[in-house]
């Protein structure tokens, strides 16, 4: 019987065989060994002997039409037409010749303006989020933070001489989709939101009432039709709301500020996967270089590279040295912030999927 015939498929990710470089693709599966030959370029070996050499720069993730052009062109001329984005925005250049190696690197760090580097125990690429470009949420630039941050840590990023590797990451809101990492800087806001009735209308409710992570949003009648009400003494000032219904407005360009929360990790390597924890905040939102921001990050690494045993993460650092001397190094005042105590988390917290009206 003939296979029935399917509608080309236009949703979801593609297979991505089909985009790997034809080295990856003859070894899919079978490389036996690798190593970083120098800062930014690493070698993979296969079962058959065959070598391919991965270039890595760092790429700022907003990039013009013009930007990956030039791209595509180094691209096409040295690794048969293929590279690949990282998720952190690297990008990564794949060749057989070993030969291409340092031409390439000139045309990256010459031609395209983008440094080599990220690799091995160095400060890899920070993940950031949408910022003012794209997201309906952002409170702040992530990326121009980024921006400001990077140039901070450039040499870093270049060399291969730190504790260990270094993920730092940016996020334009507490919902921090820029991700746990060894430093992380999330806005904050100060208040609950500011609920406007008459842009608020019934199409989000139920999914604004279910989303709150407190039960501090409640179905309630605003002249004459369904509205919500915030209870203002519950509200943590997450900001989730606000992705639901651009009614619930909370950014603030008067009191919202930057914090930065050490120590979160992914990896189930030594001590395991662990949550970010704060160390700073009231950090002013402070645009277009975001200063004491890079400060507080500057001191931060300081004090890790001069502490850190080899090997060490940051959170692995001060989890082995104490909370207290990670204060009294870095300088950051400890407060009442600090400790967790937030008292509606143990009986409100909504752990249902469903949507209470
Ligand atoms: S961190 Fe928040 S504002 Fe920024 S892109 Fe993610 S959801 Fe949007
Ligand atoms: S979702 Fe967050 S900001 Fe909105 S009311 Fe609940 S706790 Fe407050």
């Amino acid at each position: 019987m003939a296979a029935p015939k399917m509608a080309p498929r236009n949703q979801g990710a593609p297979d991505f065989k089909k985009f790997l470089h034809p080295a990856m693709a003859r070894n899919y599966g079978r490389w036996v060994d690798h190593a970083q030959i120098k800062p930014g370029v690493y070698k993979h070996i296969a079962e058959s002997g065959e070598e391919l050499f991965t270039v890595r720069a760092g790429s700022p993730r907003t990039l013009s039409v013009y930007k990956v052009r030039e791209i595509c062109d180094i691209a096409d001329r040295y690794c048969e037409g293929h590279l690949r984005f990282t998720t952190r925005n690297s990008l990564e250049f794949l060749t057989t010749e070993e030969a291409n190696i340092e031409p390439m690197i000139d045309e990256i760090e010459n031609k395209l303006g983008m440094p080599v580097g990220g690799t091995g125990r160095s400060f890899s690429n920070i993940a950031h989020t949408q910022g003012w470009l794209h997201c309906n949420l952002p409170g702040t630039d992530a990326a121009g933070a980024v921006k400001a941050i990077m140039d901070v840590l450039f040499e870093e990023f270049k060399m291969d001489d730190l504790p260990q590797r270094l993920k730092i990451s940016s996020s334009c809101c507490q919902i921090n989709c820029g991700t746990h990492s060894d430093i992380s800087v999330i806005l904050q806001h100060h208040h609950p939101p500011k609920p406007d009735y008459e842009m608020i209308t019934q199409c989000e409710l139920p999914k604004v009432v279910g989303i709150c992570p407190v039960a501090a949003i409640r179905p309630s009648r605003k002249s004459g039709r369904d509205s919500v009400e915030v209870v203002e003494e519950k509200c943590m000032y997450c900001g989730a709301c606000h992705g639901q219904c651009p009614g619930l407005e909370i950014r603030d360009a008067e009191t919202d500020t930057l914090a930065i929360w050490v120590g979160g990790k992914s990896a189930n390597t030594r001590g395991g996967p662990s949550f970010m924890k704060l160390a700073t905040f009231g950090l002013p939102n402070n645009p277009p270089r975001w200063p004491e921001v890079s400060d507080a990050v500057r001191k931060i690494v300081d004090a890790w590279k001069e502490g850190a045993h080899e090997f060490e993460r940051v959170g692995e650092w001060i989890e082995r040295i104490g909370w207290k001397n990670f204060f009294d190094l870095t300088g950051f005042e400890f407060t009442k912030y600090h400790i967790d105590s937030y008292r509606f988390a143990r009986t409100t917290f909504n752990i249902s999927s469903q949507a209470r009206r």
